[in-house]
């Protein structure tokens, strides 16, 4: 026995991942349910470094050292259920199961707890950044026991993706944490893109302007406070040529956007913990809207617009307006996100630190970006900020852009251009920073028909008022 680390599951993701191990020049044992995929390891990138190949589970367990620490990544669901299950009777006391595939947090919560009871740690981990990021450095999101986190964890953040020299890995916290913040993450891209899908929807239809244009456009915000990785892919897909039409690339594609399914996990587990993620929400919903053929063939031309039409005078401000609405949106729907991980750590008693979040979403994942180190410091500055909008930083960001959210935003519903998130995130911004919400009203009502009852502006206490008999309020606990 003399791996240090082994990999199950050799397809895309888990055949990076394991050379991303042997590269940093660990021995790394590989296995694969259908023994091809280990061959083809091998003979393809076996130059990569120290690999121990094994045909049978039983071999290839028998190849780590102890504790044994094997990453599982097969397809969620099942199937990690029955490599569990084929792994389990060949580990012993203290051997690490890391689950390195995209689960969902309650199962992971569900096998951790039993592997516990067989004395083994399950360690979910969320990894993002494609198969690029498994091969040359992804952000890695480690939950499950921190005992677990002192042998593993110096292997994850050495193959992990590098932010000025600081690893974009860390334990997360207990159980399902890593799944939860790897969730949260994607849901958090949802948003992300459809925000820079509507900038663009806006660029193109206000100023009639070439995908071409938009992509110099994109490029130019990706120099500023916008710098991503996001961004700069949106940049190069929009200046990109179909070779067979000639066309710009994005003006051949269909517009229906499909989803895997972290979006909508997100927005169901946000519905359960009662925090309002309206942008991560609105983006999933705008895909499913993409997707819904029958009822845009029955509305295209049919439901009367009665919209305006464009009238910008001045290019570069209109520009600058969109940039801004964009930033202030994303905000938005980062501040709601943390807000999720916030409420779930609470719930599940994980004790997520959200600025180590953000530095390790810097480098390696999807949504890498510039303006997570902005994010970091708000939580440094206090690690209990209620609100990411009201760290002083965002508060002034977001600030001077208001005014130019305001007008893009009317400006498109004015002409008929569809911003579901640009739209929420400002409806989330005026809402959360409104004195007084009619949500009163609602109380009122809900007290009239449910006798729900309600509290006061005025004196402590809770009440209820007789709608239907001589109207007079009685407190919660009166005789
Ligand atoms: P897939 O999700 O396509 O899974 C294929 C792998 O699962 C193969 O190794 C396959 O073995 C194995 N497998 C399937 N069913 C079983 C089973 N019943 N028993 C044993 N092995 C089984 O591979 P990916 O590499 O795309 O993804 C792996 C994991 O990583 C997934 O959970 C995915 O969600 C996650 N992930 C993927 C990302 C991506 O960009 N693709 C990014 C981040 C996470 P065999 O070869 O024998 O069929």
């Amino acid at each position: 026995a003399r791996a240090q680390i082994g990999v199950t599951g050799l397809a895309v993701m888990g055949r990076n991942l394991a050379r991303n191990f042997a590269r940093h020049g660990y021995t790394t044992a590989v296995h694969n349910r259908s023994f091809a995929k280990t061959q083809s390891l091998i003979a393809d990138h076996g130059s990569d470094g120290d690999f121990i190949p094994s045909e049978s589970m039983a071999d290839f367990v028998a190849s780590l050292e102890r504790p044994r620490k094997v990453v599982v990544m097969v397809k969620a669901g099942a199937a990690t259920d029955a490599v569990i299950a084929e792994l389990v009777p060949l580990l012993e006391q203290g051997d690490i199961i890391i689950d390195a595939g995209n689960a969902h947090f309650p199962d992971t919560r569900r096998r951790e707890a039993e592997l516990k009871e067989k004395g083994l740690h399950y360690v979910g981990t969320g990894v993002s950044g494609g198969e690029e990021g498994a091969l040359n450095g992804p952000s890695i999101m480690p939950g499950g026991a921190p005992e677990s986190y002192e042998t593993l964890g110096p292997i994850l953040e050495d193959i992990s993706a590098k932010v000025d020299g600081v690893p974009c890995c860390t334990y997360v916290g207990p159980d399902g944490a890593g799944h939860f913040v790897k969730m949260v993450h994607n849901g958090i891209e949802y948003a992300d893109m459809q925000l820079i899908a509507e900038a663009y929807d806006l660029l193109k239809q206000g100023l009639g302007a070439s995908a071409q244009e938009i992509g110099e456009i994109f490029a130019e915000w990706n120099k500023g406070d916008l710098e991503s990785f996001l961004i700069e892919i949106t940049a190069d897909v929009l200046q990109h040529v179909d070779a067979e039409t000639g066309k710009a690339f994005v003006d051949v594609i269909l517009d229906r956007a499909e989803q895997k399914g972290t979006g909508r996990w997100t927005v169901q587990n946000a519905l359960d913990l009662g925090v309002p993620i309206t942008g991560i929400a609105e983006a999933t919903f705008a895909r499913a809207l993409s997707g819904s053929v029958p009822q845009r063939t029955a509305a295209v031309g049919v439901l009367p617009a009665d919209a305006g039409t464009w009238e910008i005078t001045d290019r570069d401000a209109f520009v600058e307006d969109v940039r801004r609405a964009l930033y202030s949106s994303k905000v938005v729907a980062y501040s709601q996100g943390f807000d999720q991980i916030a409420a779930a750590s609470q719930e599940f008693g994980w004790n997520i630190d959200r600025g180590a979040m953000a530095r390790i979403w810097r480098g390696g994942c999807i949504i890498r970006a510039r303006f997570l180190n902005r994010i970091t410091e708000a939580y440094e500055r206090d690690e209990n900020l209620p609100l990411l909008l009201a760290d002083p930083y965002f508060t002034q960001t977001v600030g001077e852009g208001v005014s130019s959210w305001r007008r893009v935003v009317s400006q498109a519903a004015l002409n008929g251009v569809p911003t579901p998130a640009f739209s929420s995130s400002l409806a989330y911004y005026d809402g959360v920073r409104a004195e007084r919400l009619p949500a009163a009203l609602i109380q009122a009502q809900r007290d009239f028909f449910g006798a729900h009852t309600y509290q006061r502006v005025d004196k402590p206490g809770v009440f209820h008022t007789e709608w239907s008999g001589d109207r007079s309020e009685s407190a919660e606990g009166d005789a």
